[in-house]
C-alpha cells in the first residue's frame, strides 16, 4: 500500500510528529463519520503517549465562533476534520491556534481530547491530574533546561 507521503510525492520532515498529527486527524475525522472509535487501541500508553482528557468545558463553550468572509473563502480554506471548503457566510469556530472548523466537526472531538486535532495546540482542560501533570512536565523542562546550562557553563 503507497503511504501518504508516497502519493504526495514528499517526505515528511519531523516523521514522528507528522504521523501523530495524521493520526490525530484520522481520530477526528472517524469521529465524524460516527464510528465508534476505540480509543484504547491507539498506542497511548502514558500521558506522554496517552491522548489528553476532553477541552474544558467552559473554554470549549467560550471558543470565538466567526463568519467566513468572502477573502477567506476565496483562499479555498479548508476544515481540516471533513475537508470540505468553507462557505463565505458559514459560522465556524476558532481555536485559539487561529485554525478554523465547523462546530459540528471539533466539538465532538474537543470532548474526547484538548488538543487541536491539526498542530495539537493544547486547550485547558477540566482534570486536575492532566493540569498538575503538565506543570511538572513544564518544571522538568526548566530543571534540564538548567542543566544543560550548567554543563554548558563547565565545560564550556
Ligand atoms: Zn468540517
Ligand atoms: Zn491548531
Amino acid at each position: 500500500m503507497a503511504s501518504y507521503f508516497d502519493e504526495h510525492n514528499c517526505e515528511p520532515t519531523v516523521p514522528e510528529e507528522q504521523y501523530r498529527q495524521n493520526a490525530l486527524l484520522e481520530l477526528a475525522r472517524s469521529l465524524l463519520s460516527g464510528m465508534d472509535i476505540e480509543l484504547g487501541d491507539v498506542d497511548f500508553t502514558t500521558w506522554d503517549q496517552r491522548l489528553p482528557p476532553p477541552a474544558s468545558k467552559k473554554v470549549v463553550d467560550s471558543l470565538p465562533t466567526i463568519t467566513v468572509t468572502p477573502k477567506q473563502a476565496d483562499a479555498a480554506l479548508k476544515c481540516p476534520v471533513c475537508l470540505l471548503e468553507f462557505e463565505e457566510g458559514e459560522t465556524v469556530r476558532k481555536l485559539p491556534c487561529e485554525h478554523l472548523f465547523h462546530s459540528p466537526c471539533i466539538l465532538p472531538w474537543l470532548g474526547k481530547t484538548n488538543s487541536c486535532p491539526l498542530c495539537r495546540d493544547e486547550l485547558p482542560t477540566d482534570s486536575l491530574e492532566y493540569e498538575e501533570y503538565k506543570q511538572e512536565k513544564v518544571r522538568q523542562q526548566q530543571r534540564e533546561h538548567r542543566l544543560e546550562c550548567l554543563h554548558g557553563a563547565m565545560y564550556s
